[in-house]
């Protein structure tokens, strides 16, 4: 009997995850992969860690190559893109891009993980988003030229374009090689999606004190240059000093190959909890994929690489029938690390809730994270957001400020938001008192308290 051939499309974190457990859970499985990149498995999120200096090495963000997937039985083929799908006939068109021979691939079932390619700004001009200098922010070479243009003494001036979390790293990263920087977003505040102003008031404010200049509110119209290359960034209220361009606006999902797939507006395809798609043997997963969402009930991409290789070991067990591996909801769930603040969150902000018209009530706390008898603590400030009626946990916001980190609290808020948890399950979650790590009465304890109308706390707001 033949052997099943399995196809993946697209071999970064979502692909080779993918691979990697379709052949640890059976090796005698055919295999054959397409990425039409030289490499994989590079992780994006160590780009500004190297721009600024902390990674040494922007080769050692790598887990994963094409010799491993081929040592464990895949047949992997770089820089070959698959130019288009016969989801009938169940057979790729593929391009060598070395030589432009291009051949038919057949298969059984087919694992589309092409991801999401950064979005251009709406309204900038193609061939100003093609100037010298203008760059993007996502591949391995994208992070080789950016490294290189930290170290340039020609470029003064950076101006990054798009304040959310990879453009604020990336501000942080020129900051400290000495450049002028200009932060410029179109929405009021950093961050927005992901934290409310309790939050980004004070990180916009520590941004300030860097020497960033924060613009905010400002919709980038244009870039202007001389001789091809850019010198300057437009916007609809100023125009700023520019030797280089970073465009850090968003991802859209790499979906066109599939146009019959159900998509979300942005164009994710919209998968199972075992990613199944709604096109018969096939399944998406990572970036191109919109998992359901715990806090609203819609299929929403999130574009997080804790998505993109869940959802590969997901489908790949789906395919190898190993039942019970699946990912039945996301929350959304991350994390920053910037000019000193230490952020996480989950589910939904209060203000995401109120776009999507979500009846949502919230209770913000600030309180030391350990005993005030203890030498030290640090004073924490902590949010969730609820649904009114029933209490059932939306979201969740975790702030500190220098070493003392309190982002893992996110962790088992998410698993309470992923399981429909509401706020007095989540209080009376069996968790440990120990002077030297928190309170009897811990910060999550307080605010949900307060939202259950028991206020001890007298300075906590709601
Ligand atoms: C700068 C940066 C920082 C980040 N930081 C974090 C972080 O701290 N934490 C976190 O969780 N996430 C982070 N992310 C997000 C994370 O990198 C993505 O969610 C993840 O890369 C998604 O993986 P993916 O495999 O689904 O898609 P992608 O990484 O987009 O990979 C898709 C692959 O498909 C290939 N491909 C596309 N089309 C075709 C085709 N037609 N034929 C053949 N091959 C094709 C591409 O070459 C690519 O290799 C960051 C992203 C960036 C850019």
């Amino acid at each position: 009997m033949a052997k099943e051939k399995v196809v993946v499309i697209g071999i970064n974190h979502a692909g080779t995850s993918a691979v990697r457990t379709l052949l640890a859970q059976k090796p005698e499985l055919e295999v054959v992969a397409f990425d039409r990149n030289d490499n994989i498995s590079f992780l994006g999120c160590g780009i500004a860690l190297a721009v600024g200096g902390t990674v040494k090495n922007v080769n050692d963000l790598f887990y994963c190559n094409e010799v491993k997937l081929g040592d464990m039985g895949a047949k992997v083929f770089m820089e070959h893109e698959v130019i288009a799908i016969d989801t009938v006939s169940k057979t790729l068109s593929v391009r060598d891009l070395r030589g432009g021979r291009e051949f038919t691939e057949s298969y059984g079932k087919l694992i589309y993980a092409a991801g999401s390619w950064p979005l251009p700004i709406p309204g900038v001009p193609e061939k100003s988003m093609k100037m010298e200098n203008v760059m993007l922010c996502k591949l391995y070479q994208h992070a080789k030229e950016l490294i290189e243009k930290a170290d340039e003494p020609g470029i003064g001036s950076v101006v990054v374009i798009g304040a959310g979390y990879i453009g604020i790293e990336l501000a942080e990263a020129y900051r400290q090689k000495g450049k002028k920087v200009t932060l410029i977003d179109f929405e009021k505040r950093v961050v927005p999606r992901y934290f409310d102003n309790e939050f980004t008031n004070i990180l916009e404010a520590d941004i300030r004190k860097s020497g960033v200049v924060l613009a905010l509110g400002e919709k980038v119209i244009d870039f202007a240059g001389r001789d091809g290359r850019v010198a300057e960034v437009v916007t609809s209220k100023a125009r700023y000093p520019a030797d280089l361009v970073i465009v850090c606006v968003g991802f859209k999902p790499n979906t066109e190959l599939l146009p019959a797939a159900e998509k979300t507006a942005n164009g994710a395809i919209v998968v199972d909890p075992q990613m199944r798609t709604n096109i018969p043997d096939v399944w998406a997963i990572g970036d191109a994929a919109a998992m359901l969402h715990a806090s609203t009930g819609r299929h929403t991409q999130v574009a997080l690489a804790t998505n993109a290789v869940k959802s590969g070991i997901a489908a790949a067990s789906s395919i190898n029938g190993v039942s019970g591996v699946e990912v039945a909801n996301v929350a959304g769930t991350n994390a920053i690390h910037v000019f000193d603040n230490n952020l996480a969150s989950t589910g939904l902000s209060e203000a995401g809730a109120a776009a999507l018209g979500i009846d949502a009530a919230s209770v913000y706390v600030e309180d030391a994270d350990r005993p005030e008898f203890m030498e030290d603590y640090t004073i924490t400030r902590f949010k969730i957001i609820y649904e009114r009626g029933t209490m059932r946990l939306l979201g969740a916001q975790v702030g500190t400020r220098g070493a003392v980190n309190h982002s893992e609290v996110i962790y088992f808020l998410a698993l309470a938001i992923q399981r429909r948890m509401n706020l007095l399950e989540v209080a009376f979650t069996d968790v440990y008192f120990l002077p030297h790590f928190n309170k009897p009465f811990n910060f999550v304890l307080t605010a949900i308290l307060k939202a259950a109308g028991i206020n001890y706390d007298k300075t906590a707001s709601r």
